[in-house]
């Protein structure tokens, strides 16, 4: 016994000392608690000791949220009498034997501490056998400190019961959320470690009914069976190997992107991890998809020599450092970025199926939540009750009405003379600076038509193409104002009269802060007297007559971006003029100025997602509208 413990044990301490040396049962409880932190650290930590000991199918059962059992059963490699009672022990772990193991780790534990810190606050019971032992061996784990060992006949593998979580530590029992919330977080891991581990088979039982039933297979088949069978229209696939870092994976399409966080599955190494330069890098990838608040989805595995990451950053693993952070950092931005530019980003129209039974309510679920077509679509029609009857009045079953009594175009366009045939503008040079072609020009042919004064249709060789006016103009009026800014060739259009405007003090502060960026995208702007400017000039875009409205609504939005979406200088100016300037929802629109319109947006460099991120072109294939009239050729 230690001099310090003895010292203690004789109370010859004085009534006025007041570090107390806490007896190991309690200090076991307070460790226990940066493992376990709720029901679903247990599971996490059990699934991945079940993932180590090289099984090929793994159950989870759980009642009560957890909160009375968690279950895991697997075919692994089992354990040994001996192993079976050591593997309770802290910092007893089979994986790593060495400091110099720890540099290359391969195992998903290695603490060795998880079942010891579960074990201080539970019940817990163990079943094992390995394969090449007649019989198995079974503990009981009742209080801390009193094991009941027993052999039987198990099945091969290991079976572990964690019973009464927290029952010893009421604090932590209390703590618990309720049996939802908790449930949730358990579905989360188990479905963040099945992606982990396609190969593996898992099933969930919660209160004895199968949750999830997921067979052994592609990591392609693990995500539609852990989000919905037509996951991967929303998604891209990105990959690139090199002798050093790997990255594989899955990203959402701009048109996808959500407002909520928990949507981002980063495995290192097969590891689910979180890092914020990870993050941090795909968020740059998207740059001029995102709004503040807006998450972009992926499913992402970078594989890297073990020795060159750190994962002991923390009990549960789930932070990360990396020697080569720069390095890894601009790896991951450059795939991700290459993945946005090689794919057609429209997002095509898939209705959902009439048939719906309830056994797919949840599938259906997921799958809403990725197609955003349905929300999209024409609900925010302007009203139409004032003007005539043709326009008033469509509910959306008569618009898709519209869609499918389109005449059926034959292939080739020219043999129609009866329809107006403008050849698409000239504007094709721009096309060198785009990213890959994502768009054939030519694919806009014949009819075009403007529908409610607020969308534009045309034929496309795939079928029909849905343009929403004003979010199109944004996105041009967005890309030009960039440019007029780089080119600092103060472009401007004289005003007939000038604009006298007085502002309130803030305003006027504002202009004169801005005035560099407002010249350059064309505003000739005179300081006057007190809190008076004087408009000489305007961009070309701003149509005579709304001049000083325009302006005014534009540093609105200006001080609204920036107070609410922090949002910076340049970026809010553009954001802020295209918004403001762009034609809108109820606009009129000649032929001619459709197709312009049409010309110009497919000459920026991303005509799919206006600055805000919100979709501009929507497709409805053929197919699709073969499909919904039961045609099968
Ligand atoms: P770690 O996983 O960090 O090694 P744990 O406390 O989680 O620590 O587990 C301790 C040891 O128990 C493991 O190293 C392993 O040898 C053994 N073990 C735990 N779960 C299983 C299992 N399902 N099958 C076989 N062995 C297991
Ligand atoms: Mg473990």
């Amino acid at each position: 016994m230690s001099l310090i413990l003895k010292y203690l044990k004789e109370e010859k301490r004085s009534e006025l000392n007041k570090i107390n040396i806490l007896p190991e049962n309690i200090a076991n409880k307070i460790a226990a608690g940066e493992v376990v932190q709720r029901p679903e650290s247990v599971v996490k930590e059990l699934l991945e000791n079940s993932i180590d000991a090289g099984a090929t199918s793994i159950e989870l059962i759980i009642r009560k949220a957890g909160k009375s059992l968690i279950q895991v059963c697997d075919n692994g490699c089992g354990m040994s009498e001996d192993d079976a009672i050591l593997c309770l022990q802290k910092h007893a772990t089979s994986k790593i034997s060495t400091y110099e193991d720890l540099e290359a780790i391969m195992t998903l534990g290695f603490r060795g501490e998880a079942l010891s810190a579960i074990s201080a606050v539970s019940l817990l019971e163990i079943k094992t056998e390995r394969p090449e032992d007649e019989i198995g061996t079974y503990i009981r784990l009742d209080e801390p400190g009193t094991i009941i060992k027993e052999k039987g006949s198990f099945p091969k593998g290991t079976i572990i019961s964690i019973k009464n979580l927290f029952f010893n530590t009421p604090g932590r029992r209390n703590f618990l959320k309720s049996d939802a919330t908790e449930l949730k977080h358990i579905i989360d891991t188990f479905n963040k470690i099945a992606l982990s581990k396609p190969e593996i088979s898992f099933k969930l039982y919660v209160d004895n009914d199968v949750v999830y039933d997921y067979k052994e297979g592609s990591i392609e088949n693990r995500i539609k069976e852990v989000f919905a069978e037509n996951m991967f229209d929303a998604l891209i696939p990105v990959g690139e190997n090199t002798d050093f870092i790997k990255l594989n994976g899955y990203i959402g399409k701009p048109s996808l992107l959500k407002k909520n966080k928990g949507e981002q599955y980063l495995f290192l190494n097969k590891r689910f991890v979180i890092s914020k330069q990870i993050n941090h890098a795909v968020f740059t990838a998207y740059e001029n998809f995102l709004e503040k608040g807006d998450y972009p989805f992926f499913i992402l595995f970078l594989d890297i020599d073990p020795a060159k990451i750190d994962v002991n950053v923390h009990p549960t693993k789930l932070e990360v450092r990396f020697e080569d952070e720069k390095d890894v950092y601009n790896f991951v931005l450059a795939v991700i970025r290459k993945g946005l530019g090689s794919v057609d980003l429209v997002p095509s129209m898939t209705f959902r199926n009439p048939i719906f039974s309830p056994e797919e309510s949840t599938e259906k679920l997921a799958v809403n939540k990725f197609s955003r077509t349905e929300t999209n679509d024409f609900t925010d029609r302007p009203d139409y009750a004032k003007k005539s009857y043709a326009a008033a009045d469509f509910s959306d079953k008569e618009i898709d009405l519209i869609f499918n009594t389109l005449p059926e175009m034959p292939k080739n366009t020219q043999a129609r003379p009866d329809i107006p045939f403008e050849k698409p503008m000239t504007q094709i040079l721009h096309q060198e600076n785009r990213q890959p072609e994502l768009f054939n020009r030519r694919e806009v042919e014949s009819f075009i038509i403007q529908l409610h004064n607020k969308y534009i249709l045309s034929q496309i060789k795939t079928g029909l193409m849905i343009i929403d006016q004003h979010v199109a103009h944004e996105r041009i009026l967005y890309e030009k104002a960039l440019k007029l800014y780089d080119a600092d060739l103060r472009f401007s259009q004289p005003v007939l009269f000038p604009i006298t405007i007085e502002l309130d003090p803030a305003k006027f502060g504002l202009v004169k802060e801005l005035n560099d960026y407002l010249n350059r995208i064309g505003f000739m702007i005179k300081f006057f007297s007190k809190n008076t400017i004087i408009i000489e000039g305007i961009p070309e875009d701003v149509k005579l007559g709304t001049e000083e409205k325009i302006f005014m609504e534009i540093l609105d939005e200006y001080a609204y971006n920036q107070k609410e979406k922090k949002l910076e200088v340049l970026d809010n100016i553009a954001k802020s003029f295209s918004c403001k300037t762009a034609i809108k929802a109820g606009d009129y629109l000649s032929e001619k100025e459709m197709r312009n319109l049409i010309d110009q947006l497919f000459a920026t460099s991303n005509p799919y997602v206006c600055p805000h991120g919100r979709p501009i072109v929507i497709k409805i294939s053929l197919e699709e509208f073969d499909r919904r009239f039961g045609r099968t050729s």
